[in-house]
């Protein structure tokens, strides 16, 4: 299945709202320590329904460009907001529809697995980065996080499992500078206590601590010599 075919079946069933409540948990800590400033380009790889770049223009960026596969998430974000210094675009991170050098910050979140190249990706990234540009790059699907791991089962597009040292490597690899690399926890998902397990979603409690609390977002940011 295409990403087109399974994404835009999320946006027409109202997932985009779905992943935008529950990204938002760590989202907001990754969008926080962007160091934006007032003038600034930035493109949102996957943008679902563009919640990121709403919460940025808020900061004062002056454009922010929301980059989706699945016409009906673009469809959506632009329904969301009718904020003209915001733009939503169809297409693929396989190539990135801007001009060298014409971008502040790139930032993705929940999506750059998805990628069907994440290499070339992150060189399509350094290319429309300028000098000194961030791409601040967040998944909550990675290694460490062995809870995640059984998502590529209900999920038809491939999925890349890297570690962090893998993200580390790939983005020196594409001639990004690694500035930093973190996980955030997700302190806000309500944890019930142990009595509740199993749960629908969860086998045992410890799996959910582990998942959320003890992993959550990682976060890897990478600059533009
Ligand atoms: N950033 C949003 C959406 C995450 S879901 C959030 O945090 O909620 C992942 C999004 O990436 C989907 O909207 C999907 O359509 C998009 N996507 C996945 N693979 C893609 C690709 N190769 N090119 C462009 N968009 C892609």
């Amino acid at each position: 299945m295409s990403v087109r075919e399974e994404f835009d079946a999320w946006a027409t069933s109202g997932k985009d709202r779905g992943m935008e409540d529950r990204h938002w948990h760590t989202a907001k800590h990754v969008l926080a320590r962007m160091p934006v400033e007032a003038g600034d380009a930035v493109l949102d790889l996957g943008t679902g329904s563009g919640y990121a770049l709403r919460a940025l223009r808020e900061r004062g960026i002056a454009r922010g460009y929301g980059l989706d596969g699945a016409p009906e998430m673009a469809r959506n974000a632009r329904s969301y907001t009718d904020d003209a210094d915001v733009g939503f675009l169809v297409g693929d991170f396989d190539a990135l529809p801007f001009a060298d050098d014409s971008l502040d910050h790139v930032v993705t979140m929940e999506a750059f697995y998805y990628a069907s190249d994440p290499h070339n990706t992150l060189e399509e990234v350094r290319r429309v980065l300028k000098p000194g540009g961030t791409f601040y790059c967040a998944v909550n699907y990675f290694e460490e996080s062995e809870h995640t791991h059984g998502w590529q089962a209900n999920i038809a597009v491939e999925m890349t499992l890297w570690n962090r040292e893998q993200y580390r490597e790939a983005f020196r690899d594409a001639g990004l500078h690694v500035a930093a690399q973190d996980t955030i926890p997700d302190r806000d998902i309500e944890i019930p206590p142990a009595d509740a397990f199993p749960t629908d979603s969860w086998e045992t409690r410890e799996a959910m601590v582990d998942r959320y609390r003890t992993w959550g977002t990682l976060l890897t940011v990478g600059v533009v010599p």
